[in-house]
């Protein structure tokens, strides 16, 4: 079995491959594997380094853009001197420094309807690197219908998200059916990111690449991991699958990949998004003391603190707790810090709420410059 790597490559996996759980066959799992990043930008710079160095035999990088100086504080694969190189290069470029003995495979373009079936067909598993809503339900779907796993990472500000989704389900649909309309998706190009969150998220989506291609551990499969970097907190929702889910569930109505918006001009976007501040929010309370609050955090964020009047409604419970939210009426969704939330108001749209609104900044905010202004 060994017989399959030279004498530098025994030296330098060695330090992995004297784990008894892992040894020379998980690193002949990892040699013979194939990896497709879809996204070569700030959650796929971290696990494409790790996954190199820790000798995946074939990495597939997806990803249309250039390099912009702005992408540096997060995109760590790429630097300086790359600003205005495609990333697929630019990417290529360092993991072949990191390993040369795994092979690139490149494709500089986005993942469409055309070619998301053909692409991933090629791969073992799919990393989510995308920062956009339309590219997770492509990713999701195209993976279902191939029977891959894809392992799907989020980010949004203070907020990362990681989980496994798979063939079996449940799919990302079985949490979120549809795909919300533009203005309801903050992409990380608006809304602002921490450049560590990438990391850290990306990283775990890492780490559960590494233990479904070797069989070890327990994978992410139905369970969603939630990190809050403010509060260094880890928190984790199970997820099932929902046997009404369009796409995996016992009635299907998603046979075949749909279209899927490519819609992402930021700035119009925020322009279109409903989110209010909490200022906004406060004066809105003055004068329609009614209006409906909907704070989607756990239970135990909310025994903490909470905005008076408010309904709680945990999001992780939110896909059978809804119907008794008032769709005549306006609805302002908060979390801690606006990612949840967010979500949240997407899945609401979906449901056929018209008047849902996103608070920015969340509990936090509403902390800092309403129930405890220091200025
Ligand atoms: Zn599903």
């Amino acid at each position: 079995m060994d017989a399959q790597f030279s004498q530098s490559e025994k030296v330098r996996y060695s330090r992995q491959t004297i784990l008894p759980q892992f040894g020379l066959t998980g690193q002949t799992k990892l040699k013979n594997a194939r990896v497709l990043f879809v996204g070569a930008g700030g959650l796929g710079s971290a696990p494409a380094i790790y996954l190199a160095a820790a000798g995946v035999g074939t990495i597939g990088l997806i990803d249309p853009d250039k390099v912009s100086l702005s992408n540096l504080h997060r995109q760590i694969l790429h630097f300086t001197p790359d600003v205005d190189k495609p990333k697929v290069v630019s990417a290529s470029e360092k993991l072949t420094q990191i390993n040369p003995n795994v092979k690139i495979v490149t494709y500089q373009e986005r993942l469409t309807v055309q070619n998301a079936q053909s692409i991933i067909d090629d791969y073992d598993v799919v990393i989510d690197g995308t920062d956009n809503l339309p590219s997770r339900y492509l990713i999701n779907d195209a993976c279902f219908f191939l029977k891959k796993n894809f392992i799907f990472g989020g980010v949004y500000q203070f907020e990362g998200q990681v989980s496994v989704f798979g063939a079996s389900g449940p799919c990302y649909r079985c949490i979120f059916r549809e795909m919300p309309s533009p203005e309801e998706m903050p992409s990380c190009v608006e809304a602002g990111v921490i450049g560590v969150i990438p990391g850290i998220i990306g990283l775990m989506q890492a780490n559960e690449a590494i233990k479904g291609i070797c069989g070890m551990g327990e994978s992410l499969l139905g369970r969603l991991l939630i990190f809050d970097a403010l509060s260094a907190c880890w928190r984790e929702v199970k997820i099932k699958n929902d046997p009404e889910c369009p796409l995996c569930g016992a009635h299907p109505t998603i046979k075949k990949l749909e279209e899927y918006s490519w819609e992402c001009a930021s700035g119009k976007m925020s322009q279109m998004m409903l989110q209010v501040s909490v200022r906004e929010l406060k004066e809105l309370r003055d004068k329609n003391p009614d209006l409906y609050l909907l704070d989607v955090r756990e239970q135990e964020e909310w025994d903490v603190d909470r905005i008076e009047g408010a309904h709680l409604k945990p999001m992780s419970q939110l896909q059978d707790n809804y119907q008794d939210i008032p769709k005549d009426k306006p609805v302002y969704c908060y979390c801690h810090a606006g990612g949840r939330s967010a979500r949240v108001v997407g899945f609401l749209k979906s449901q056929g709420y018209e008047n849902v609104y996103n608070v920015i900044g969340g509990m936090q905010a509403w902390s800092e410059e309403i129930d405890s202004p220091s200025f």
